[in-house]
């Protein structure tokens, strides 16, 4: 590792990366270069931008320049497919991706809608074995926000991801995979480690730069929030945005400020005023997470309760059944437990699906997330 201190270029989008070259006294044209060759090549050495003459390159290194993409320190396989990606920033701090590939008719993640899955034909002589895929990734190294049933928690924060950081570990995954979008379907769910919303202005850059530097559309983005209420009102107003997904868990703000104790700062009412405000787009849906914990929030009268709460909202809620961990202290209800709440939700008129699990064996799936180095496998 080298002593001189580095500047990072992804995270700038094409205007500070055009003004860096012209203040350089290089023709404005090779700001754009510079883009294309850092999100859309994933050039990850400056030496290797072949767009650039050879003197610039050169130049850029002497004065620190680095692309700086986080670094896969390991990476776990599961038996699904799932790929747990444990990134290292350039501190050494380190936070996780998943990588996730959807086929042969199988479930299609939080960034497509479940309706469009009967569409597909269940068999493509694809060459890859995946159709779609999505990647989840992380907004700060740790969570503050100190669910009870989240492993993320129990690290506490240690500080917010820069918006290269959170783009850059699409880049990263991208890369190892050989997946380039648009032509490849890819999914981004921002539901990693950490809260999108208490990162906001990062958060969004990164999202413009995967909008118009690593080419995911945003209609292909979901971000979830614990429900910071008033981040969700800005959330509503920015022109360029993912899907919003916000994480109920809880019908009644006794049992909710019980297990997310952020409920006691902005409450049911609070966050379900921010939820019927949101301006959603022709055909948009919000999503509302449930985490199912057995003999906690899954009883009957729980969902016909879940089901008032929301009636009206142009929503669906997703059910996810706890994925255990250690140090959690609740239990995964019984998979007919969970069809039964999802039952009461869907006759009560309220779109609800089953989050399908991915990579439990590698301790990928929702909550998880802990950036471990070791396997994590039971
Ligand atoms: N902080 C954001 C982004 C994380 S998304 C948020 O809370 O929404 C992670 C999703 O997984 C959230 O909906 C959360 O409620 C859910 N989750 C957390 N721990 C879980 C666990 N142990 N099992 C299943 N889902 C969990």
């Amino acid at each position: 590792m080298s002593e001189t201190k580095e500047t990072a270029l992804v995270g700038l989008n094409l205007q500070q990366l055009t003004e860096m070259m012209v203040e350089a006294g290089e023709p404005a044209y090779r700001g754009r270069q510079l883009f294309e060759a850092i999100y859309q090549g994933r050039t990850g050495r400056i030496d290797d931008i072949s767009t650039l003459p050879r003197e610039l390159r050169k130049k850029m290194l002497e004065d620190g320049a680095v692309v700086g993409f986080p670094r896969v320190r390991n990476k776990f396989v599961s038996t699904d497919g799932t790929v747990r990606y444990l990134l290292a920033m350039a501190d050494g701090q380190t936070v996780e991706a998943v990588w996730m590939p959807e086929g042969d008719g199988g479930e299609a993640g939080d960034g497509s809608e479940a309706g469009s899955l009967t569409n597909d034909a269940p068999t493509k002589e694809a060459s890859r074995k995946w159709d779609r895929a999505t990647i989840c990734i992380s907004s700060q190294v740790g969570c503050a926000v100190d669910c009870q049933f989240c492993l993320t928690a129990l690290l506490g924060v240690k500080r917010n991801l820069s918006a290269g950081e959170i783009a850059g570990q699409v880049c990263t995954v991208l890369e190892n995979q050989d997946v380039r979008p648009p032509q490849d379907r890819v999914n981004l769910v921002f539901m990693g480690m950490g809260e999108p919303f208490l990162n906001y202005e990062n958060f969004m850059q990164s999202v413009h730069l995967l909008v118009d530097g690593v080419g995911i559309p945003e209609s292909r983005m979901t971000v979830s929030t614990a429900g910071i209420v008033p981040r969700i009102a800005d959330f509503g107003n920015e022109p360029v945005r993912p899907k919003l997904a916000i994480s109920l868990n809880a019908p009644n703000d006794e049992l909710r400020s019980r297990i997310m104790p952020l409920n006691r700062k902005w409450n049911l009412e609070m966050l379900l005023a921010a939820a019927r405000e949101f301006p959603l787009r022709p055909r948009e849906r919000l999503t509302f997470e449930y985490v199912l914990l057995d003999g906690i929030n899954d009883a009957a009268e729980q969902a016909r309760e879940l089901a008032e709460l929301v009636r009206g909202i142009r929503a669906k809620v997703n059910l996810i059944a706890l994925n255990p961990g250690p140090g959690i202290s609740f239990g995964t209800p019984s998979a007919d437990r969970v069809l039964k709440f999802q039952s009461i939700l869907v006759g009560q008129g309220i779109p609800t699906f089953i989050r399908r699990p991915r990579g439990r064996d590698i301790f990928a799936a929702c909550g998880q997330l802990k950036a471990t180095a070791d396997s994590g496998s039971a």
